[in-house]
């Protein structure tokens, strides 16, 4: 990575790239409109109201345009020199509140608890399919970040191969492993909360910070201080802790970055090594505030003009207060 001082900026040279909440005029996404989607494969309905009605507090659907098809057999084939395999995979969508102009910052911490059980629900039994090798957990929030729909929601895709990004990872993290006897992670969060000059935030079960070698100007990493290689294997205590995290990193990304459109990506161990000593899950959260081009593309480096320490300082000095709701008009329920 390079950090490039001198193209260093304040988080206001960033600001035109902020996510925009138009309000749409119809939403699939919304209450009422439940027959748009594919039937619903979890929901959390408090009420105990019929399947694929409103009354849902949360709501899994598959994504009505997968990039992974559930249907069929790998069939991995030859093709001359090539090889070849079916696009078999789940590909869900996570519907996180009934309110379109809600945000995971604006929304009950509660709420944001129940997505990440919704997020081991789903885990839990995907798992259970052997096609599957990994379960990616994601989120795009903003048009600039890949949200085609503004409602809020999350994605999960398990998909029958290792991710590049997560064999990378695995890796790194079983070299160093060998090398020490040591989670690369645990001595991360042992090393950072001693120097403390790249912590955003702590609480009893997270850390928030920025990595050493941030790609991207405010990367931040949330990691559980106790080791644990998947995140669906976590004591229930955690899902509330960081719940609480999350909101509280992406409550002061909003204040220095004004609303921000960001990726957030769950990190965590392939389904058939799940437990283990090398691995530690985590959370990394990437506002898009910078472009990729030739220079990332030719070369794998990237051009990062916010040094780690600064953006650190930026997010630790940011107001954790809740932003005012937006108008009661610009949500989605008008028709
Ligand atoms: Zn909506
Ligand atoms: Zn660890
Ligand atoms: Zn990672």
């Amino acid at each position: 990575m390079i950090i490039s001082t001198d193209r260093s900026k304040r988080p206001s040279d960033f600001l035109r790239e902020s996510a925009v909440q138009k309000g749409a005029p119809y939403c699939p996404f919304c209450p009422g409109n439940e027959s748009k989607t594919p039937s619903e494969i979890l929901a959390y309905r408090p009420n105990h109201g019929p399947r694929d009605s409103a009354g849902w507090t949360l709501r899994v659907v598959p994504n009505k345009f997968p990039v992974l098809g559930i249907e069929g057999n790998l069939d991995r084939q030859a093709d001359g020199m090539f090889d070849k395999m079916n696009g078999i995979g789940a590909h869900e969508v996570v519907i996180e509140t009934p309110n379109h102009a809600e945000t995971l910052v604006t929304m009950p911490p509660k709420n944001v608890e129940e997505l990440l059980w919704a997020f081991r629900d789903r885990i839990l039994d995907l798992k259970q399919d052997r096609r599957f090798k990994y379960i990616l957990v994601f989120k795009n929030h903003g048009e600039i970040a890949g949200a085609s729909l503004e409602h809020p929601h999350s994605q999960l895709i398990a998909m029958p191969i290792l991710p590049k990004q997560v064999v990378e990872e695995l890796d790194g993290s079983k070299r160093y492993f060998a090398n020490k006897e040591r989670c690369i992670y645990c001595d991360i969060v042992k090393q950072e909360m001693e120097a403390r000059v790249r912590v955003v935030a702590e609480n009893p079960d997270f850390v928030a910070l920025a990595p050493y070698a941030p790609r991207y100007p405010f990367e931040t990493w949330i990691l559980p201080r106790r080791h644990e290689s998947a995140f669906e294997n976590s004591p229930s205590h955690l899902y509330e802790n960081l719940a609480r995290m999350m909101r509280n990193v992406l409550t002061r990304a909003y204040h220095v970055l004004e609303n921000p459109a960001y990726n957030m990506v769950i990190h965590t161990s392939p389904v058939e090594d799940n437990t283990n000593d090398y691995y530690h899950w985590h959370l990394e959260l990437m506002p898009r505030l910078t472009k990729i081009a030739g220079f990332e593309w030719g070369t794998g480096f990237y051009i990062n003009p916010t040094s780690p320490e600064e953006a650190a300082q930026f997010l630790r000095e940011a107001s954790e207060e809740e932003p005012e709701p937006l108008a009661a008009n610009q949500n989605g329920l008008g028709n």
